[in-house]
């Protein structure tokens, strides 16, 4: 059974290319006779805002989906701490307390994701009363595991390639787990087995290849689907100017006949000829 989700994070409104993202994840389970989740990934509590919430059951009515809700990251924490101390348990997380702007300072590799950590911690005794973070040791967790491969829908088989984001924070300095290490261990405990989301998380799906094999967790596929872009080719983002689907709904838009649009965008030629 394929079992799909979407994952909003509520620190912004929804704008038409989260619409096409549910879209693609809701048509690809329900065509399938699989599920559909909705899980909201509110692990970041300063920025996490109530409201934006209730705005996106709205919005994913609006557009005519049916969904099953899972619970939202911050009624999760303990399970992240529990991962987190199993990675540690194996030598894998090390302490650091480096800021954004020291690691900027030592003018780092410009990865797909942003900086790479240069290691400054890595061999240094921290002083572990202050606030740290916990940085996944890269090498060590690639030498544990050995080649890993993954498959997606739409770009075909591939082959593992974490140290492409480098020793990436998996435990944030402010709270028990980073976006990586929450996504992966509320995949597994959803039973999700097709992680549909937007190809900017393509080079972040290698390092949650590498995090299930190392919690030995299940491993789903994976569909990447194309970004939306606006006229001028950058990502939507309402601080750009596109319209929120909040905006849309309440200026009488029909939501039901622009998830058609969007359905016909993301399978011109019919769900059927998606490969699974
Ligand atoms: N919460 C993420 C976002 O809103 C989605 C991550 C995912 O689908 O894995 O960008």
């Amino acid at each position: 059974m394929i079992v799909t989700r979407f994952a909003p994070s509520p620190n912004g409104s929804l704008h038409l290319g989260h619409a096409y993202s549910a879209i693609v994840a809701h048509d690809l389970a329900h065509e399938a006779g699989g599920r559909f989740l909705v899980r909201v990934e509110d692990i970041d509590g300063a920025r996490s805002q109530d409201h934006l919430v209730e705005q996106f059951w709205a919005d994913l009515e609006w557009l005519g989906l049916s969904w099953e809700c899972v619970p939202a990251q911050s009624s999760r924490l303990e399970s992240y701490l529990k991962a987190a101390e199993q990675l540690r348990a194996m030598g894998l997380l090390y302490p650091c307390q480096c800021t954004r702007a020291q690691i900027m300072a030592t003018d780092p590799v410009i990865g797909p994701d942003g900086p790479i950590y240069p290691g400054t911690c890595k061999h240094v005794e921290l002083d572990e009363d202050g606030p740290v973070a916990w940085r996944l040791d890269m090498q060590k967790a690639m030498q544990r595991t050995g080649p890993l491969s993954w498959e997606d829908n739409l770009a075909g088989p591939q082959q593992m390639q974490a140290d492409l984001l480098g020793d990436v924070v998996l435990v944030r300095k402010d709270e028990p787990a980073s976006y990586h290490l929450a996504s992966v261990v509320d995949d597994a405990a959803d039973g999700v087995t097709l992680v549909t989301r937007g190809a900017d998380l393509f080079s972040a799906s290698h390092l949650h290849r590498l995090l299930q094999a190392l919690l030995d967790l299940p491993v789903p596929r994976w569909h990447h689907h194309r970004l939306l872009f606006d006229a001028s080719g950058r990502k939507l983002a309402k601080r750009r100017g596109s319209p929120s689907l909040a905006d849309r709904r309440e200026a009488g838009e029909d939501g039901v006949l622009l998830g058609q649009q969007l359905r016909l965008q993301a399978f011109p030629s019919g769900i059927s000829l998606q490969p699974h």
